[in-house]
């Protein structure tokens, strides 16, 4: 789960990073009282999305020409204009595809100076098996081409965690970014601060980017990005409250209701497998003879009738599906359960695109007969080989 910028400053700002004043929006109306508000004289208007590179992200109503979605001002009046200009219209940035998202808050902040901008995430590092800080001083805006030409300039430094950051972990990450006087003072309390929020919270990933050296030498969290440990919200509910759902895809949340691993993608074959190996085997396969998946979804082991229909019901109510294939393996899943499930959410629901069915192992023979002996339109296939050719095809036309 990924929340929001101004909520994840908010919660570092508990754990004592140092966080510049702000309020979040709704609505225009309320631009002139938040800004007025700050210490000013110069404010940042910045869009509400679970997405980065809003900077330099467009606003899909507004044109080129316009500003992007985090914008300066150096009045109150200013900030009421950019807000005005910003709630309610469609940003596109790199990270969240051409269909961009719409912005429903703006955070009103307190503008800084900025000395120089650096990059600080955190994350599980499968690697090396620990937490690790990530570490550049080349932050801002483009640190994907940082990482693309030049690599060296990216820092690692994993932190045990029987010890948590040490003082030597928290030198070498200075080091690593350049950090002197009050900015090297300030970082050898954030960066184990940043730590405790990231275990303490069961978060996967922490990103400030930037973190920066203000003019008068101290260093800020500029921006946040928090995503949190989906397997730990339980332990959390007063993160899990912070979820919007307005951010996440409606296929993706009707999924989790049913305890479904589903990930919406952007092509046009739809899913249906069991196991998270097979489930990626099979999207490989649909690239392989030229068509992309409209979807991850390992429907799991223990399965029953109820969720199989949900999930094919998810499946079908994507436009972009122009084809479905099951994979099933049965080994805890019985071949014939997915069988019921397929047959009743057609039942249900109708199929307008064909539809290809790969059944094996346990209660094959039964699966087989249900689907046969239905009047559905379904081409069988023998293997995943077989049944990648056959879809393409179908969805061709051929
Ligand atoms: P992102 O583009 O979604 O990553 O949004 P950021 O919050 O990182 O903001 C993008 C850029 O806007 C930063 O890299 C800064 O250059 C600039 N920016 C953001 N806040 C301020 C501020 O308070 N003062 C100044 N001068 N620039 C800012
Ligand atoms: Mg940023």
């Amino acid at each position: 789960m990924n929340i929001h910028e101004h909520q994840a400053k908010a919660l570092l700002k508990e754990f004592g990073a140092p966080v510049a004043q702000g309020l979040a929006i709704f609505d225009p109306g309320e631009a002139m009282a938040a800004a007025t508000a700050l210490p000013g004289p110069v404010y940042v208007v910045k869009s509400q999305i679970h997405a980065g590179g809003r900077g330099k992200g467009r606003f899909k109503e507004l044109g080129d020409s316009a500003e992007g979605g985090v914008r300066l001002a150096r009045s109150v009046d200013e900030v009421v204009a950019h807000a005005k200009d910003m709630l309610g219209n469609t940003l596109v940035t790199k990270q969240t595809g051409p269909a961009g998202k719409q912005v429903n808050r703006l955070y009103i902040e307190d503008g800084a100076d900025i000395a120089r901008e650096l990059y600080l995430s955190i994350l599980v590092d499968r690697e090396n098996g620990r937490v690790s800080f990530v570490v550049s001083t080349e932050g801002g805006m483009d640190i994907e081409g940082v990482a693309a030409q030049t690599p060296e300039k990216i820092h690692t430094v994993a932190i045990e965690p029987e010890t948590g950051v040490t003082p030597e972990n928290a030198s070498a990450l200075c080091d690593a970014l350049e950090l002197q006087r009050e900015a090297r003072e300030d970082g050898m309390h954030l960066f184990p601060i940043l730590y405790n929020a990231f275990v303490g919270k069961d978060m996967s990933l922490l990103e400030v980017n930037p973190l920066v050296v203000l003019g008068d030498g101290h260093l800020a969290v500029l921006d946040a990005k928090v995503s949190f440990d989906n397997n730990a919200l339980f332990r959390h509910p007063d993160m899990e409250a912070l979820r919007d759902l307005t951010e996440e895809d409606e296929k993706e949340i009707e999924a989790s209701k049913h305890d479904l691993a589903y990930i919406a993608l952007d092509g046009s074959i739809g899913c249906m497998v069991n196991g998270a190996g097979l489930a990626m085997a099979t999207m490989d396969i649909i690239k392989l003879y030229g068509e992309k998946p409209a979807n991850f979804l390992d429907v799991g082991g223990g399965a029953t009738v109820e969720k199989v229909t949900a999930a094919f019901k998810i499946i079908t109510s994507d436009p972009s599906v122009k084809g479905i294939l099951v994979n099933i393996f049965g080994g805890i899943m019985r071949c014939d359960v997915i069988a019921q499930g397929v047959l009743q959410a057609v039942e249900e629901i109708g199929l307008n695109v064909p539809l290809v069915v790969r059944l094996e192992g346990t209660k094959v023979t039964e699966g087989q007969a249900l689907i046969d002996n239905s009047d559905l339109n379904v081409i069988s296939a023998s293997d995943l080989d077989d049944a990648a050719q056959k879809i393409v095809a179908a969805i061709r036309g051929n």
